[in-house]
């Protein structure tokens, strides 16, 4: 049996708070991802609008990894590190951005186009963001963890794209990942139960093909095997009576 986190109200309050500065720096970073931007000039922007906001980059040091923010490109599926890389018109980028006020963690993520891309990754996008909310409306006190995985992965089976198995959401609040593990596969009626007060984030990586993937060098950036592009949509919600409220809401 797995112990899972129910937060009082007092935390959700904080947990709130950081997980609108997460939406608010996407709003601000967005204007941003034009060809020609530097990874890592999309770093600084970031974590300087964190900052200001009174909050701390959750993921700056985190088992080490050395940004304030994730930018994942075209066949990176997450963990991207920034970079002097420029960003080219038709890549897809992923942006991953946790956040952490007064103790306490918001996390989102989001795949934006860079200028005009192929239709294929138009597709990818849409079906890989419609499956994050697939996944969410199935969502409510008293439906266990396997349904979620399960929506999510027979929306994505229609476009025979891969749903990567090796990461997964989390449980999220005092700590950045929690229990319990939220996958995006999984069988109806299985898994831990959720509750009422928990706190989750949900997170669909799908891939244009294989599920497959690899770990770079760098030890840090996960890649698709076939070097299919990738996407990434993720937001942290709350677990209530009838169903979920997204706290990252865009
Ligand atoms: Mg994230
Ligand atoms: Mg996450």
């Amino acid at each position: 049996m797995i112990i899972i986190n129910i937060k009082s109200p007092y935390e959700i309050e904080l947990i709130e708070k950081a997980c609108k500065i997460v939406s608010d720096t996407h709003k601000h970073l967005e204007q941003f991802i034009r060809p020609g931007i530097t990874t890592k000039e999309l770093d600084e922007i970031a974590e300087k609008f964190i900052r200001e906001a009174g909050a701390i980059p959750s993921f700056k040091n985190y088992q080490g990894f050395p940004a304030s923010i994730c930018t994942s490109i075209n066949e990176e599926v997450v963990h991207g590190i920034p970079s002097s890389r420029k960003l080219k018109k038709g890549d897809i980028i992923s942006i991953d951005i946790g956040v952490c006020y007064k103790g306490y963690h918001g996390d989102s993520a989001w795949t934006y186009a860079v200028g005009k891309i192929s239709p294929e990754k138009e597709r990818l996008l849409k079906h890989t963001e419609k499956a994050l909310y697939e996944g969410l409306k199935v969502i409510k006190s008293g439906v266990r963890i396997g349904d979620i995985g399960h929506a999510i992965s027979s929306y994505v089976k229609k476009f025979n794209y891969g749903v990567v198995r090796e990461l997964v959401g989390h449980g999220i609040g005092k700590e950045l990942h929690e229990l319990p593990d939220v996958p995006n596969y999984g069988k109806p009626g299985t898994g831990p139960l959720l509750k009422e007060g928990m706190v989750i984030a949900v997170e669909p990586m799908i891939n244009l093909r294989t599920h497959e993937i690899y770990i770079k060098e760098d030890g840090w950036t996960i890649v698709s095997k076939d070097n299919s592009p990738s996407a990434h949509f993720e937001h942290t919600v709350l677990v209530t009576k009838e169903g979920v409220k997204i706290l990252t809401k865009r």
